[in-house]
């Protein structure tokens, strides 16, 4: 997104918040990709680690598409706008203090996922 096209009424920090992305919703639709004007989203593959984890919706989702799922990778630029929260369809994106989030373990561990998804054909 240029510039000119950020919203000039986000006045929350970078970092004070990030997305935080509900394992078993995502089906890696990459509206929150296209949307997010910090580019904070990048397309992965969920591990298989943390596909054990899913509930069984989550699995029969997941097989559906691929598991392809949304990864913020670079939530510490999040300036709380929410434009990812409404674009998502499947309602998978919530916003949530940064400290929260870290002390919680809602952190991803996104390098690795990226890496799976490199090596993929
Ligand atoms: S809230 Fe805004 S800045 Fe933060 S990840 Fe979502 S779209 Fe990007």
């Amino acid at each position: 997104m240029p510039p000119e096209a950020l919203p000039a009424d986000c006045k929350q920090a970078a970092g004070v918040f990030r997305p935080v992305i509900d394992r078993n919703k995502c089906e890696g639709k990459r509206d929150c990709v296209e949307e997010c004007p910090y580019d904070v989203f990048e397309m992965g593959v969920l591990l298989p680690a943390d596909r054990r984890e899913l509930s069984f919706m989550g699995k029969l989702k997941g097989l559906g598409h691929g598991w392809q799922q949304s990864f913020a990778v670079r939530a510490d630029a999040c300036h709380a706008c929410g434009q990812c929260v409404s674009a998502c369809p499947e309602h998978a994106i919530t916003l949530a203090r940064a400290a929260d989030a870290v002390a919680r373990g809602w952190c991803y561990n996104y390098a690795q996922a990226l890496r799976t998804q490199a090596r993929r054909p």
